[in-house]
């Protein structure tokens, strides 16, 4: 029992029910128990923010983001609730409903004919030492029904989690039940460089430390641009988070980011605002592309590495498409290797 003072309801008393009402003490007391009945009555609800295709701006994935409205305490703010569920060990009963609830909810999208989403998960490193907690996943999934294709499963790292072993070992269970994963807040977290050695991720969602002002800041820029040429060389997807400004969805674009949520195309919303969002279809309008021109001469084929080994299917002379390879390119990575010639200087190419 929590260690604030609950007085039981004379109502509750009489149906026998148990039902409390935390009376005094601070957000810092809760304990599991307050959090786990805080489920049962309902107090946590989803938003969901549009994750953003830098290709042609069509919403891809929502990130399903928990809000708990306390009668005792009000809109708790989710850092807050969420590092006291993780010290308290409420967070993988709360990760476990959010799974639920999300997949749930976009059942019901997919009900009405709206577009199909990616379905960003939060989980916390803490819930991969857990022994059942894959098993309780495997669950929901089989209960469900959903197509474990859609669901992506965001790492989230705000502890230092110890056994290396046993946090491997459930992110391999986890990719073999068919979900993706994401290494969330990157560049932040402990072991973030670590993990990304370890084990291969599907996406990584470059931190908002390394997107505000990436357009105006030369030492983010500089950080930016290595975890984009890191995620390229794995192959991995990436999402800058917090895109605020069109200077940094630019710079993103130019740079050859596959993805972007943050409030300058949508704030995390409540389901029946984002129905509306899936239904009409909403575009983020991308910055028109800066066109360099090229050139190659017939003499020499491109080299298969830069091509994918297609090195007819480039036209002779054409217009570089910066940012994000819309025009004629055989493949989304050859566009990208283009894009990081460019960085390097290379405005006109000839072979
Ligand atoms: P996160 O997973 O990195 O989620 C993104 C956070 O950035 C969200 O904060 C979102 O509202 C905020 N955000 C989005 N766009 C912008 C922007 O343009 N500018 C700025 N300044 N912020 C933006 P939120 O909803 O307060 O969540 C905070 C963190 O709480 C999340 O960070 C995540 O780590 C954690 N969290 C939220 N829901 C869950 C959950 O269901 N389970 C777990 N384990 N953690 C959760
Ligand atoms: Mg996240
Ligand atoms: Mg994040």
């Amino acid at each position: 029992m929590s260690q604030l003072t609950y007085s039981l309801t004379k109502q509750s008393r009489l149906a026998g029910k148990r039902r409390v009402e935390p009376t005094q003490g601070s957000l810092e007391q809760l304990t599991k128990s307050d959090l786990l009945l805080a489920i049962e009555r309902g107090e946590f609800t989803l938003a969901y923010q549009p994750q953003v295709s830098l290709m042609n701006g069509k919403i891809v994935g929502v990130e399903a983001l928990l809000r708990w409205n306390s009668p005792s305490f009000g809109q708790v703010n989710p850092g807050k609730f969420i590092r006291l569920a993780e010290a308290n060990g409420a967070i993988e009963r709360l990760d476990l409903w959010v799974l639920k609830a999300a997949i749930l909810a976009a059942r019901g999208w997919e009900a009405k004919g709206l577009p199909r989403v990616r379905l960003s998960i939060n989980f916390s490193a803490r819930e991969l030492v857990v022994p059942d907690f894959v098993a309780n996943v495997a669950e929901i999934l089989a209960e469900t029904g959903v197509e474990p294709e859609q669901i992506e499963l965001e790492l989230t790292e705000t502890y230092l989690i110890g056994d290396d072993r046993a946090t491997l070992s459930s992110l391999k269970r986890l990719k073999a039940l068919g979900l993706s994963l994401a290494l969330d807040d990157f560049g932040t977290g402990y072991a973030s460089l670590q993990y990304l050695k370890q084990f291969p991720f599907d996406t990584l969602k470059i931190d908002r430390a390394f997107v505000a002002q990436v357009d105006i800041n030369s030492s983010t820029a500089l950080f930016a641009l290595s975890i984009l040429e890191l995620a390229a060389k794995l192959k991995i997807r990436t999402v800058a988070e917090g895109v605020e400004t069109a200077g940094e969805l630019a710079w993103f674009g130019q740079q050859g980011g596959d993805i972007i949520q943050g409030y300058l195309f949508a704030q995390p919303l409540p389901e029946t605002e984002l129905e509306q969002w899936l239904a009409a279809e909403r575009i983020l309008s991308l910055p028109q592309p800066k066109l360099i021109k090229w050139e190659r001469m017939m003499t020499r084929k491109f080299p298969p590495h830069l091509t994918d080994g297609k090195t007819d299917a480039l036209p002779k002379t054409g217009m570089l498409p910066y940012p994000n390879g819309r025009d004629g390119f055989p493949s989304r990575s050859t566009a990208k290797k283009f894009v990081t010639w460019l960085r390097q200087g290379v405005t006109t190419l000839v072979c």
